[in-house]
C-alpha cells in the first residue's frame, strides 16, 4: 500500500515562487528545508492513495482547493525562519 501526503508536493511546488516574494529570505538549502517543515508541520496532511488512475486530475483540483492555506504557511514559516535562522547570518 502506498499513501502520499499531497501537502508535501504542493508545499514543494509553490516554495521558490512564494520565496521570491521575499527577497530577504535565505535561499540555501538547510533555510528551504526548515521552512517547508515547518509549513507541512501547519498544514493538515491530506493523504491519497498513489495508484489511483485519476491521481492527476485530483492532485489539480486539491492545488486550486488548498493553495492559499499552503501559501499562507509557507509565508508564515518563511518569517519564522527569518527571524530565527539556525545558521550566521550571511551579511
Ligand atoms: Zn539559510
Amino acid at each position: 500500500m502506498e499513501l502520499k501526503n499531497y501537502m508535501e508536493d504542493l508545499v514543494l511546488e509553490k516554495l521558490d515562487d512564494v520565496m521570491a516574494q521575499y527577497p530577504f529570505c535565505c535561499t540555501c538549502d538547510q533555510c528551504k528545508r526548515d521552512i517547508a517543515t515547518l509549513a507541512l508541520n501547519h498544514l493538515q496532511p491530506r493523504y491519497i492513495s498513489s495508484h489511483k488512475g485519476d491521481v492527476y486530475t485530483r492532485l489539480n483540483e486539491m492545488s486550486v482547493q488548498y493553495e492559499v492555506e499552503v501559501i499562507q504557511a509557507i509565508a508564515k514559516a518563511i518569517e519564522i525562519v527569518h527571524k530565527n535562522p539556525r545558521h550566521e547570518k550571511a551579511d
